[in-house]
């Protein structure tokens, strides 16, 4: 006896139904966890030990700060929402071309300079992302 293909096809139907209902209601909570109710926070780290933390929600107008690392000079600039890397004298630029942050969990990483800026939710639990030096 042959199943029939509409029974299958619905139950089919169903479970990725399911399936896509529980990942929509997961990233939508995920998300809500990380952007969140807590402020952001700028972590600067240089060869992986932080040198410098900056509440974002702390900043009432857009600030800059440079960092020197191996000879390298990148500047930064951060406001209470958003974190750009605007210039650096590194040779690849993936720091730069990387452009704004503005969500927890984002980040952007020097290389040549061995310098990364972190966005973590303080309040909210956001998503650990280790460090990724090379
Ligand atoms: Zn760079």
């Amino acid at each position: 006896m042959t199943p029939s293909p509409k029974q299958t096809l619905s139950l089919w139907d169903g479970l990725v139904a399911l399936v896509i209902v529980a990942l929509a209601v997961g990233i939508f909570f995920w998300q809500t966890a990380a952007a969140g109710t807590g402020d952001l926070e700028a972590v600067i780290a240089i060869n992986g030990q932080t040198v410098e933390t900056i509440a974002l929600s702390s900043l009432h107008d857009p600030t800059q700060r440079t960092y020197t690392s191996l000879g390298y000079t990148l500047e930064l600039e951060l406001s209470s929402t958003a974190v750009t890397m605007t210039h650096a004298d590194c040779p690849d630029q993936d720091c730069v071309h990387t452009g704004t942050i503005t969500q927890a969990g984002q980040s952007i990483v020097c290389l040549p300079a061995r310098l990364s800026v972190r966005l973590l939710g303080t309040g909210a639990s956001a998503p650990e992302i280790d460090v990724v030096i090379g």
